[in-house]
């Protein structure tokens, strides 16, 4: 039986998953929070027995992977009897450059790679280089792979990736789009062409994934063509507390009246804005809907220029690949609110793109996936939950 360990690192916590590739069931999964800081805590789930919270201290992530594998193996709320059940690690990472289109198994060539990156993805790849490393020292014999957010967009062309600034800052400094969230498009588009019943390299798929951070991907037979976010995750759609895309200008007339230093436009763009700032309720879709229901005009707007985009990158992303088939949604808004997807879709007639409300409003009230356009909709348009996890083990798997 092969077991892989999905190994997701941010700065201070750190989500793991181990995953039966076989039958592909979640034997276990749970996240180490507040590494780092004091009253760290373990919260360990598994599919029969009952989930714990563990209370210890991780000072590094070393500790917290020691931890988890203590956990993995123990008596009474773990799900293996030896660590050589194991066969590999997964390692999801941020942003692989240029470098890598493709997941890799790691060696110290390709940490190398993931740290020549560090600038590019300065808030994430440090914390997974951390996991990989402590992964490494604790289970040195154990295949490690890495499986990056970045790869599934780099068969973008070039008409699609670069942007209109002098062609030395793309040579030079690598300034271009990267786009993220590869692994979450990657896994829906497939799950869209099974259920659809065909071949993905026959297909134009128009992936949403819309959560805390939301991208919107046009994935041409199988490959992504373009993504809404850029050069770092801030491009695109608004998002619960990111802008999205805005006139650049905008940034030096707000430094100049505000008196802002970058650092504090960075953080009015990236903490402050999106649907959190234009509400001025909160970023999280469950409020605004229930603002806007209320009659919360602020809420109102903030759903309305929200969903307005989503249907503009649709267009758009249409008019990119010469049609779509199908549209799916995903990640927690994207899963969870009806309205969005119900909005978002409106006024696309034109493109054969129709939504049966009743479907619409079944998910997830009743069931998590399926098709929610109606019989004469040309294109489908589904709602399936994204499985990052699944993604990274079955990629993992394939390598090993
Ligand atoms: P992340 O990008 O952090 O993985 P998620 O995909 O979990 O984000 O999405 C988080 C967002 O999804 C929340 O901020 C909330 O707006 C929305 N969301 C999650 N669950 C629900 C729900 N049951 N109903 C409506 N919105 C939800």
């Amino acid at each position: 039986m092969s077991k892989i360990l999905i190994i997701n690192a941010g700065s201070s916590s750190l989500k793991y998953q181990l995953i039966d590739i076989e039958n592909e069931e979640v034997l276990a999964k749970g996240n180490a929070e507040r590494i780092g800081i004091p009253n760290s805590c373990l919260k360990h789930t598994t599919a029969e027995k009952e989930p714990v919270e563990l209370q210890t201290e991780f000072s590094n992530h070393e500790d917290a992977i020691k931890m988890v594998i203590e956990t993995l193996l123990n008596e009474k709320y773990g799900v293996i009897k030896d660590m050589s059940e194991i066969s590999a690690v997964g390692h999801r990472v941020v942003h692989g450059g240029e470098k890598f289109s493709k997941s890799v198994l790691i060696d110290d060539e390709v940490m190398a790679a993931i740290k020549e990156n560090i600038e590019l993805a300065p808030l994430h790849n440090p914390a997974n280089i951390m996991g990989i490393e402590a992964c490494r020292n604790l289970m040195p014999s154990t295949p490690m792979v890495a499986v990056f957010d970045t790869a599934f967009h780099q068969t973008m062309p070039r008409k699609a990736f670069l942007y209109a600034v002098p062609y030395e800052t793309y040579e030079k400094y690598g300034v271009r789009r990267y786009g993220f969230h590869g692994t979450s498009h990657k896994y829906v588009a497939l799950r869209a062409a099974q259920l659809l019943g065909k071949p993905i390299e026959e297909l134009k798929i128009i992936t949403c994934h819309l959560g805390n951070g939301s991208s919107i991907t046009a994935v041409k037979y199988g490959i992504s063509v373009d993504t809404s976010m850029g050069f770092t995750p801030l491009e695109g759609l608004p998002m619960g507390t990111r802008s999205g895309n805005i006139d650049p200008a905008i940034i030096g007339y707000i430094m100049e009246k505000k008196n802002l230093t970058h650092e504090q436009v960075d953080e009015t763009l990236n903490k402050k804005s999106g649907v959190l700032g234009l509400s001025g309720i909160s970023s999280d879709f469950r409020d605004l809907t229930s603002a806007a229901q209320k009659g919360v005009e602020r809420a109102k707007i903030a759903l309305e220029v929200f969903n307005y985009q989503v249907k503009k990158y649709i267009g758009s992303y249409a008019a990119s690949m010469g049609g779509v088939d199908c549209i799916v949604f995903t990640a927690g808004i994207g899963e969870n609110t009806p309205c969005v997807r119900e909005e978002a879709c409106s006024d696309l007639e034109f493109l054969g793109i129709y939504i049966d409300r009743k479907r619409n409003e079944s998910i997830p009230k009743d069931k998590k996936e399926g098709f929610i356009s109606s019989d004469c909709s040309k294109v489908a348009v589904l709602v399936i939950p994204t499985n990052e996890e699944l993604m990274i083990a079955r990629e993992t798997m394939e390598l090993i």
